[in-house]
């Protein structure tokens, strides 16, 4: 399942995009332990599955919780993606 958290505003689009299917082989999730806001979390999907997440009170804020990462504009390295094996993690800013 292509998962997508964020939203859209005035300042533009801030979506991270998650394919979901690539977490039932990753049991290390890497992602989490890579992002230094905790703003991955696992989380069980409409179809029982369980996979990664955007915490849900931080989704309609994530311009701002990935500051640590992306302070002064578009970031040539993403923790997240970068911690991903399977590519599955994706940034829309
Ligand atoms: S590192 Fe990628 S595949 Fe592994 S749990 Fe995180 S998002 Fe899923
Ligand atoms: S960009 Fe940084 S703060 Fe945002 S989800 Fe990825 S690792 Fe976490």
């Amino acid at each position: 399942m292509i998962a997508n958290y964020g939203y859209a505003d005035g300042g533009g689009e801030f979506y991270i995009t998650i394919d979901t299917g690539a977490c039932a082989s990753c049991d290390a999730r890497p992602c989490i332990k890579a992002c230094p806001a905790a703003l991955l979390v696992e989380e069980e999907d409409p179809y029982g599955d369980v996979a990664i997440a955007v915490e849900e009170p931080k989704r309609k804020k994530l311009r701002y919780e990935c500051t640590p990462c992306k302070a002064g504009g578009k970031a040539k390295t993403i923790p997240c993606v970068d911690a991903c094996p399977f590519g599955a993690i994706s940034h829309s800013w």
